[in-house]
């Protein structure tokens, strides 16, 4: 049985998560998704919102793909977690050149602490790699519309934060 853990904060989680966990579920029989409390990173949602948030959009996917989901709320070292939940791998997703210094070093400290856990890294199709879940944050708390980067289920919880988006920018004033 191949399991695989793929960590992150997912505050919220985006349809570049949602590309990589489809990606990582080809490949393995079982993903834990860990959902890293980090309460450093002053998350918007909370781990409740969050981990609802990820359970909700992976529910069609289990059953689509063949490989078993399973949401899990962490906040011990990561390679604890892997350690609790039986994972051998650890998946992160690469967007940009930007993720690759601190990605290289995490992969750098986590075989330091244990050379067994493998680390793979998948990059989501073309035109989910821009989305970031800070940037869909800061736009839609300005207004604008983040229908394109979350699914109908996120976009619906970030409206009741932060409202619905402005009119369509260019769109000419009604009499
Ligand atoms: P973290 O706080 O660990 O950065 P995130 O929730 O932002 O957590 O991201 C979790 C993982 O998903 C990271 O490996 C990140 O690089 C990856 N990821 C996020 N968005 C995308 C995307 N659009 N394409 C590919 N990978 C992504």
């Amino acid at each position: 049985m191949r399991t695989g853990l793929y960590p992150g904060t997912f505050d919220p989680i985006t349809l570049g998560h949602i590309d990589i966990i489809r990606r990582a579920c080809a490949l393995l029989d079982r993903l834990v998704i860990g959902v890293a409390i980090n309460r450093d990173k002053g998350p918007l949602f909370s781990l409740e919102e969050r981990v609802a948030m990820v359970e909700e959009e992976c529910a069609g996917l289990a059953a689509e793909t063949g490989c078993e989901i399973v949401v899990h709320p962490f906040e011990n070292l990561l390679i604890d977690c892997a350690h609790d939940v039986g994972a051998r791998v650890i998946v992160r997703g690469l967007r940009a050149v930007a993720d690759f210094e601190y990605e290289y070093q995490m992969v750098g400290m986590n075989r330091a602490l244990d050379s067994s856990i493998e680390t793979v890294f998948l990059m989501a199709e073309a035109r989910y790699q821009a989305i970031a879940s800070k940037l869909v944050k800061e736009i839609a708390r300005l207004g604008g519309d983040v229908s394109n980067f979350v699914t109908p289920g996120v976009l619906a919880r970030l409206e009741g934060r932060f409202g619905a988006p402005a009119p369509a920018r260019g769109a000419k004033a009604r009499d």
